[in-house]
């Protein structure tokens, strides 16, 4: 987004010294804005590619201080309790500001590249001494691809190894524009089959799967990352067995990652007064250890859980 003639990236996180989106220690910047809807997406605030206000009702002194500041008329009380009303609020952040307990929390802020840069420079000898770097996640980040292609060219020129994750759901020339400064892409895969892919994410799977192919002669290292959903995206073994089959025409692929199911996020989809619909199955050790077989018998080196 272009914000007073500057290129501005919307990021709702940057977490230092993380150790599972890549190798070594990294910094993951988190790009607000995604163009699928996974059912089961531990990082609901992730989705919507503007500024949102989340609640934490538990923390919540009821001082009423938010009603008065909102411009927009957003906040009101029912009873004893706050209420937001989403549909009008416009994420100015004004009621954050007055609310000392915590309660209120604005989840977004357009930042200069500079900016993040400067967040990412802070780590570099742990970059040097872990083989580490920084990594661009979200959301999706390639539906800011500007903003990213020109992080990564800087980062590049620095020194700074960048890795790239996405579901690979944009137009190639967005990927490819990326993929000039990137090391390292770690692709995230929801299932092959594509009436699958649609129910569970909302969209189909045919550009996800022509741009891994296309990304795969590019010479750069893939990891592919399968979150395991038994019931969504995952009911038998045969649906690893087609991943496995799709994955050994592929050039490129260093290592596949199982992502057992967790229900991390569900608290955050109250904060944001969504609801959290998912009722997975727990994941049985054997199962995804069989799980684990299946890909490898296809010859990859595959990890559960994604530690690298
Ligand atoms: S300002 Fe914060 S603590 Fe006070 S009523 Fe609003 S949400 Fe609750
Ligand atoms: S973010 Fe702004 S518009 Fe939304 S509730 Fe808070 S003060 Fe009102």
């Amino acid at each position: 987004m272009v914000i007073s003639g500057k290129v501005k990236g919307l990021v709702f996180n940057i977490q230092r010294f993380s150790i599972h989106d890549g190798p070594g220690i990294r910094t993951t910047v988190f790009f607000k804005g995604c163009p699928l809807r996974c059912l089961w997406c531990a990082n609901p605030e992730s989705i919507n590619p503007f500024p949102e206000i989340m609640f934490n009702e538990a923390k919540c002194i009821k001082c009423y201080k938010c009603i008065n500041v909102c411009p927009f008329r957003a906040i009101i009380q029912h009873f004893d309790k706050v209420i937001i009303n989403r549909e009008i609020c416009d994420g100015c952040g004004e009621c954050m500001n007055v609310c000392y307990s915590g309660a209120l929390n604005l989840c977004g802020k357009y930042m200069s590249l500079e900016e993040v840069l400067n967040e990412v420079r802070r780590d570099i000898p742990f970059y040097q001494a872990s083989n580490g770097g920084v990594t661009a996640s979200g959301g999706e980040p390639l539906m800011q691809h500007e903003f990213v292609k020109e992080l990564f060219k800087i980062a590049y020129e620095e020194g700074i190894s960048t890795a790239l994750e996405t579901s690979g759901h944009a137009p190639w020339k967005a990927l490819s524009s990326v993929l000039k400064h990137t090391d390292l892409i770690l692709y995230d895969l929801k299932a092959v089959d594509s009436k699958v892919h649609e129910e569970m994410t909302g969209v189909t799977n045919k550009l996800i799967l022509e741009n891994l192919k296309r990304a795969s002669l590019e010479a750069i290292p893939i990891i592919i990352r399968i979150p395991i959903i038994m019931g969504y995206n995952i009911a038998t073994e045969e649906d690893i067995h087609k991943i496995g089959s799709f994955l050994s025409k592929l050039k490129g692929i260093e290592r596949v990652d199982l992502l057992p199911y967790h229900k991390f996020g569900e608290i955050k989809y109250r904060f944001l007064g969504r609801e959290y619909k998912v009722k997975a199955k727990p994941l049985n050790k054997e199962f995804i250890s069989n799980l684990k077989g299946i890909i490898e018998s296809y010859g990859y080196k595959t990890s559960i859980g994604g530690l690298s």
